[in-house]
């Protein structure tokens, strides 16, 4: 049995792709940004807030559902969507990545990655099994596979090494799909039948080991493809070079992710290069630090020269904060420690984030992405208005 999943390229520009994946959940559009809903919100967030800002998708992470509330739970309340109320796409990472930045105590094998929980020190083993079952139960409409997150700088023999590792749990998570799908496996208790799965490019910032991941992973066969391990602290040209190297490689006619990037300026700048999918924690997490992304830079609210600016944020912005709200008022809500700031600022962060997707989906579209992308970068950088 395949899943429900199906990827179409509508058109390309300079590079830059335009299409959308069909998925149980709905259809979502690419390039696409996914806000980041680790607990299965989108912190300070309502749904409705979010689908308002045009989100089409989010993402959950697996760490964090797994150990709180339980993926049993949340598969007995019928998945993810039907517990969280969010009928709409949902990806959902392996827990990897929390297992190597959060976790205490872990220890990584062959078999997979054992750790303590950062919630009560209770001890926990993640193999590529054990994320493939638990994202079943979860029933996200995208599953990721587990990888050995590697960090910068690393030598070519440690990337190699991990990277190796990364595809033989990629392949062992991939036959486990497979038996969920054919029924070998009915006992998970799977709560999306249509679940897609996508594998994830490693290889550090190396080119023949990007290249060599590239070839294992797309033999092992997935829906969709992910670029993992950039945005770990490598110089940015570097990172573009490495996104460039690697999504040219990629086939066609499957989505190609860039995980954990970026700025809006990064997101640009990676569509320019083939990447059709992103998430990062960038404009939320910004957001509630009272970092505010706009059409003209960067803008930290707390700042006294807002005192009494009675300006919206982003002129040029059409979300509800903007229209509503001048950025003395915002400035004294975030000094207050008031909860609307976080929800207000994040609000702001995420429809400008999504703004720009739609915008460069837009360009692609009408074949003007070139023009878009200088005129983008020059009032991106024209003022980091402070800092
Ligand atoms: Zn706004």
């Amino acid at each position: 049995m395949s899943s429900g999943f199906t990827f179409s390229l509508v058109s390309t520009d300079c590079g830059a792709r335009l299409g959308e994946f069909r998925t149980p959940h709905g259809t979502v559009q690419t390039p696409a940004f996914m806000p980041v809903g680790t607990q299965g919100s989108v912190k300070a967030m309502r749904h409705r807030d979010i689908e308002e800002a045009g989100a089409q998708i989010i993402l959950g992470n697996t760490y964090h559902l797994y150990l709180r509330p339980g993926d049993g739970l949340i598969a007995r309340r019928g998945g993810l969507h039907r517990f969280i109320g969010w009928p709409h796409p949902i990806l959902t990472d392996s827990g990897g990545y929390q297992v190597f930045s959060l976790a205490e105590r872990r220890k990584i094998d062959e078999q997979g990655a054992e750790f303590r929980s950062h919630l009560d020190g209770s001890l926990h083993l993640l193999t590529p099994e054990s994320t493939t079952d638990i994202q079943a139960r979860l029933g996200s409409d995208i599953a990721m596979v587990l990888d050995e997150c590697l960090a910068y700088p690393a030598t070519r023999e440690a990337a190699a090494h991990s990277m190796e590792r990364s595809i033989r749990w990629a392949a062992r998570c991939r036959k486990r799909l497979i038996d969920i799908r054919s029924g070998a496996a009915r006992d998970v208790g799977a709560t999306n039948p249509g679940q897609a799965q996508f594998g994830i490019v490693q290889g550090g910032v190396f080119q023949e080991l990007r290249a060599a991941s590239v070839d294992a992973t797309v033999e092992i066969g997935f829906e969709g493809y992910a670029i993992g391990g950039l945005s770990v602290g490598e110089p940015i040209g570097l990172m573009y070079t490495v996104v460039g190297d690697t999504a040219r490689r990629l086939p066609d006619g499957h989505p190609r992710y860039l995980m954990g990037t970026g700025t809006p300026e990064d997101l640009v700048e990676c569509v320019a290069r083939g990447i059709d999918m992103f998430d990062c924690v960038l404009p939320t997490r910004n957001a509630r630090n009272g970092q505010l992304f706009t059409s003209q830079g960067r803008l930290n609210i707390k700042n006294a020269r807002y005192a009494e600016d009675d300006g919206p944020v982003d002129p040029e912005c059409r979300c509800y904060t903007c229209r509503t709200h001048s950025r003395a008022y915002l400035r004294h809500l975030y000094l207050a420690g008031e909860m609307t700031a976080g929800a207000l600022n994040t609000l702001h962060n995420l429809s400008f984030y999504l703004d720009t997707m739609r915008r460069i989906r837009d360009a692609i579209s009408l074949r003007t992405f070139d023009t878009f992308r200088q005129e983008f970068l020059r009032s991106a950088s024209r003022l980091s208005l402070d800092s």
